[in-house]
């Protein structure tokens, strides 16, 4: 049999979806890979029903529906004050997940160089890898994952061609303040990179934090491809609706990289995800109270549980800190943790490059009922 690609070798299956069937053949409660158990918003669901007896059933326009294009191009105006033409701005994509691997691909050359922040979407490293690029990598270190200054000024020195900023930033839950994204782009600006932004969680921000678009900044216009996704602000993760927001000539090359992978997302549902766009201010900010409560709910159990975890400024996840258990790896602790103790959570060493083997990430993405029984559940630890 002939050799398969050997730049296949250097990354593994996604962790996070291997740890959910796991989860699913154990039956245990799955806090590993985050999306919601709720539904979307009722104006969704009623206009997927509509969408389905309309004429949305072939290929929409490549770069996507013109309808839903023109209500995402308001919606992003809405948020960041920037003005968005539907025609020359973005680009419609199968999920955030797409339009990262479209933006590293319309950004990197074979054998060029992308930062990276550790820890990491395990999706970036693959998505470099697979456009020909050499991921390299900063750490963003805890309490709050800051980044620092310089070590990050002396990777730009090795010339990459783009960084990779998750903002609010999964694992973490960091928030990245105006002063941090403007450091980053003063960098991109000397060194001729692109800053290629991932922001899916930007209306799940907690209080006192707040989102700021990197693409609104001063100097941001030429350089900023913002990747998005509808998953999470809608709680619609199965459709599968993403996009890329960039400077109209890096657009006019993103559209062809996406048509050759995918040629289009799902013409019925950006059809309905109108009405997801068109939802006022109030349903953003009561986005936010919701997972606010359910971040207060669930890091209520890990307080009483005693073991320390990172304080989320933004997004859903928490890592919590297993080292007192001995486990030799944290995989090992997190298959334990699905067939002992009912909980599944992500082993941490897929999101970090440096030898991290003591955190489990855990989403609370979940109906209060649900985190309560995870939450008891891992009250049990306590008795191990
Ligand atoms: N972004 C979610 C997570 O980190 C889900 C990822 C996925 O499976 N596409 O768990």
């Amino acid at each position: 049999m002939p050799a398969t690609a050997t730049r296949l070798s250097a990354f593994t299956e996604s962790v996070i979806r291997g740890t959910t069937r796991l989860a699913n053949e154990h039956g245990a409660i799955n806090l590993a890979q985050g999306f919601p158990d709720f539904d979307p918003p009722e104006e969704l669901l009623a206009a997927l029903e509509r969408a389905t007896r309309g004429p949305h059933h072939q290929y929409a326009v490549t770069w996507g529906a013109p309808r839903f294009r023109d209500a995402l191009a308001k919606k992003i105006s809405r948020f960041t004050g920037l003005e968005v033409d539907p025609d020359r701005h973005l680009v419609v994509t199968c999920g955030s997940t797409e339009a990262m691997m479209v933006a590293m691909m319309t950004a990197c050359n074979p054998g060029d160089k992308v930062i990276v922040f550790s820890p990491f979407y395990e999706n970036y490293a693959a998505d470099a890898i697979l456009s020909g690029a050499e991921p390299i990598y900063v750490a963003l270190r805890p309490p709050d994952f800051g980044f620092d200054r310089e070590e990050l000024a002396k990777a730009f020195e090795q010339k990459p061609k783009a960084i990779v900023v998750c903002n609010p930033s999964n694992p973490t839950g960091k928030v990245f303040t105006r002063d941090e994204l403007l450091y980053i782009l003063q960098l991109a600006e000397e060194h001729d990179a692109f800053v290629i932004m991932d922001e899916p969680y930007e209306h799940i921000v907690f209080e006192p934090h707040e989102h700021v678009y990197a693409c609104a900044l001063p100097g941001a216009a030429s350089r900023v491809i913002t990747c998005n996704s509808l998953s999470k602000t809608y709680s619609i993760t199965g459709w599968r609706l993403g996009y890329v927001h960039a400077a109209p000539e890096v657009i006019a090359q993103a559209r062809k990289v996406h048509d050759f992978l995918t040629v289009g997302a799902a013409a019925p549902l950006q059809e309905a995800a109108v009405a997801g766009l068109e939802l006022p201010d109030s349903y953003y900010a009561g986005l936010t109270s919701l997972y606010t409560a359910k971040r207060d709910v669930f890091l209520g159990y890990l307080r009483e549980l005693g073991l320390p975890f990172t304080e989320p400024q933004g997004a859903y996840y928490v890592m919590l800190d297993i080292s007192s258990f001995g486990f030799a790896t944290d995989s090992e602790a997190s298959e334990w943790l699905i067939k002992e103790i009912g909980v599944a959570g992500v082993a941490g060493s897929s999101f970090f490059r440096e030898p991290v083997n003591h955190l489990i990430r855990f989403h609370f993405a979940k109906s209060e009922g649900i985190l309560r029984a995870a939450g008891e559940k891992l009250l049990g630890l306590r008795d191990r």
